[in-house]
């Protein structure tokens, strides 16, 4: 196709986007936000970037290495604009909310800066764009915005809600503060209200979501107002809701109502992410947590008092400025001792703004590679152990797409681990069903079985997934 003829058969098709979107759940469910947004104005999502009249960027900058993948991202996208001039490229998340007017500097092609507390802009920014400014919407507005009928839900089996934004803890290693801004609350009604929606709209499990999901209050409710033990209750409560999970808690907000809540309702999932950073004491001052390791082991004796099937996962940063041989032997023992169903460990890496490079002398990178290596070594063999506890029973598993590998499925289990299952027949179960199989081999990172008769309950609806996740971490990576 020649020159002009692209130009006309662009103008003559619907506008199109395309979100790429890295790091935590909060990210991709702002993308879904944005995307929604969009969708509202008539645009319609496309998988090839080319194809596309705009691009989002919707970044990370938890580690220096996120950040530094988004600027590459940009420098590749740019180029697209050599074939497609009226193509416009948005900066969006984490990183847009740090840089700010810097990423227009820094990117001379970068249309606009849109901070994660202001997606629901996205319309006015295009418009300012289309009048000629490069605009940059940064800052945290007191309240939270979550208009959820606006949101295109990306996948078919987990409905994600904003609880609570930001975080007012300052740990001394995390921008999370600076990127996402002070804690702000929705209220019980609302969210209860969106829970509510999505059941009815056939998503079977919900997750929660908050920087320190466990530390919602209901605004302006006092110290005696409804707490997250209370939410959690309410929410569980709600008919069809037959996984509920939360993410991310952070280990000195836990109250005992809290864990009661895990004996209570058999559909809050058996897994818990619970960060802890570190397994020893004098890091975790540095790193201002709040909390000592003895607290936390009582923390997860008492979740598995409360819910003995539970897993638990865990945040690790090795190499924290200042971490001896003894401090990262205590970690290593914390690992052997309480024995994760999985774990995030990442190489500390100093972000702009915080504490943490002040407070001890930087860790060798040789050094810190290799204690990383060990942590991996050792949780390893744990992992199997754990999952082939698994094998020869039968579970019940939320399907949630296709294998890697062709004629498979995969789906979690209720305590979130990955089951691959080759299909039955020509027929996949569609995603969001929630599937009988029985375990027959165990691997460290997943299990592989085989359905097991009926599928266990089927949805009403399914729906059609447009969104690139790239994810740098598999969690949040704070709290
Ligand atoms: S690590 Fe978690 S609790 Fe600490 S400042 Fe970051 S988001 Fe807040």
């Amino acid at each position: 196709m020649n020159e002009p003829n692209r130009g006309r058969a662009r103008a003559e098709r619907p506008r199109r986007f395309f979100v790429e979107t890295w790091g935590c759940q909060m990210n991709e469910l702002d993308s879904q936000r944005l995307s929604g947004r969009l969708m509202e104005e008539g645009m319609l999502p496309t998988r090839e970037p080319s194809e596309a009249d705009l691009i989002l960027l919707n970044s990370c900058s938890v580690r220096e290495k996120a950040e530094q993948k988004v600027y590459s991202r940009l420098g590749v996208y740019r180029q697209l604009k050599d074939e497609n001039p009226g193509l416009l490229i948005g900066l969006c998340g984490c990183v847009a909310q740090e840089a700010g007017e810097r990423a227009l500097k820094r990117v001379p092609d970068l249309d606009f800066v849109l901070g994660p507390a202001r997606v629901g802009e996205i319309l006015d920014v295009l418009a300012e764009r289309r009048r000629g400014k490069r605009p940059v919407a940064t800052g945290f507005p007191e309240t939270l915005d979550h208009d959820f009928d606006s949101i295109s839900r990306d996948g078919s089996y987990k409905g994600m809600v904003t609880i609570v934004e930001g975080c007012n803890k300052n740990c001394t290693f995390c921008i999370v503060p600076l990127t996402r801004g002070p804690e702000r609350s929705r209220t019980l009604g609302e969210i209860v209200a969106e829970v509510r929606h999505l059941v009815e709209y056939g998503f079977r499990e919900i997750e929660l979501l908050g920087q320190t999901v466990n530390h919602w209050r209901e605004p302006g409710g006092g110290e005696d107002g409804p707490d997250f033990a209370d939410l959690l209750d309410a929410v569980a409560r709600v008919p069809g809701v037959e996984r509920l999970r939360f993410v991310t808690s952070y280990p000195r907000d836990f109250t005992p109502r809290m864990v009661e809540q895990f004996a209570r309702h058999d559909n809050i999932s058996p897994y818990l992410h619970l960060p802890v950073q570190s397994g020893s004491n004098p890091v975790l001052q540095r790193m201002g947590r709040g909390y000592s390791i003895e607290s936390y082991y009582e923390l997860v004796a008492d979740l598995r008092r409360a819910r003995p099937d539970i897993a638990l996962s865990t945040d690790l940063i090795i190499g924290f400025p200042g971490e001896t041989d003894e401090d990262f032997e205590q970690t290593l023992r914390l690992v052997t001792e309480i024995e994760f169903g999985s774990l995030f460990a990442f190489k500390y890496s100093p972000r702009p703004g915080t504490a943490a490079p002040r407070l001890g002398e930087a860790v060798n990178q040789a050094i810190a590679d290799e204690r990383l290596q060990r942590i991996f070594a050792a949780q390893e063999p744990i992992q199997r152990r754990l999952n082939r506890r698994l094998v020869g029973t039968e579970v019940e598993v939320l399907v949630t797409g296709w294998g890697k590998r062709p004629g498979t499925q995969t789906g979690r289990t209720p305590c979130h681990r990955l089951v691959h299952f080759p299909l039955e027949g020509s027929h996949p179960t569609p995603n969001g069903d929630i599937a009988t199989v029985k375990i027959e081999e165990a691997l460290a990172h997943s299990l592989i079985g085989r359905r097991n008769g009926e599928i266990g309950a089927t949805r009403p609806t399914d729906v059609p997934s447009q969104l690139v996740v790239l994810r740098d971490a598999p969690t949040d990576a704070a709290s």
